[in-house]
């Protein structure tokens, strides 16, 4: 197989957005679990079926909805606009100038940044505005729920679009951070070159629709995954694509 060549030979940064580019202290997560929760219950599930099957999916798909569409025929635009759509998020989170800078301090000579996210696009393009870094945000690849099979991380398939999207072959030249450790795992399987956990420790988090303390697993993470509990680490573990002082 031959290699292509990239027209564009910078790295490429790839950033996840709900709960790493804001804490999950914002609770937002919460409040996205009980609307995924109500939107089960809406569809005849009892409270403890809604539960079960929220949960199921989230680990099974690594996204709820992914499993309403695959067995229920569930709409995901309808979905979306219930759940994520309805989340009072200028409450929630707020521009935040620390964020801004740590962006604004990459050296574009030498990274692109774009965000990577399993949300749809008008979630995610609302959450970059109000944290006031929509500018500096190169690309987003997002789940495309309009879409009849969408991908969504960590399907493999979510990981090859995005890298063509961006328009490079060589997935070494990745570097990415993601809240979720599945998600860091199956890009560092698939050679993606440098791939940091964020994970705040000790914080409260809800994932498919279960309440968890963020870093009590105790997983392992595969050597060559560093784990950061402040993005302001980035600066020291990815410093040769920062701007030198
Ligand atoms: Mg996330």
């Amino acid at each position: 197989m031959g290699e292509t060549q990239d027209i564009d030979n910078r790295y490429v940064i790839w950033l996840d957005i709900d709960n790493t580019l804001y804490s999950a202290s914002s609770k937002i997560s919460q409040a996205m679990g009980q609307r995924i929760h109500a939107y089960f219950v809406s569809m005849g599930w009892s409270e403890e079926e809604a539960s079960e099957l929220h949960s199921k999916y989230y680990k099974e798909y690594g996204l709820a909805l992914r499993g309403l569409v695959r067995h229920h025929q569930v709409d995901p635009l309808d979905f979306d606009s219930k759940c994520d759509g309805s989340l009072p998020l200028e409450d929630m989170i707020k521009e935040d100038p620390g964020l801004r800078k740590l962006l604004q301090d990459i050296d574009l000579n030498k990274a692109r940044v774009w965000a990577l996210t399993n949300a749809y696009r008008t979630h995610a393009q609302r959450v970059l505005r109000i944290l006031g870094i929509d500018d500096l945000i190169e690309g987003l690849v997002y789940c495309d729920y309009s879409l009849p099979n969408f991908a969504c991380k960590p399907e493999p398939e979510f990981y090859h679009n995005a890298i063509q999207r961006a328009g490079i072959s060589d997935p070494s030249r990745c570097f990415f951070v993601d809240d979720s450790r599945g998600n860091v795992v199956a890009a560092h399987q698939l050679g993606w070159g440098n791939c940091v956990h964020f994970c705040e420790r000790g914080l409260d988090t809800v994932e498919g629709g279960r309440q968890k303390k963020i870093g009590d697993d105790q997983a392992t993470i595969p050597s060559g995954i560093k784990v950061i509990t402040r993005l302001e680490e980035l600066r020291s573990i990815w410093q040769d694509i920062f701007k030198q002082q």
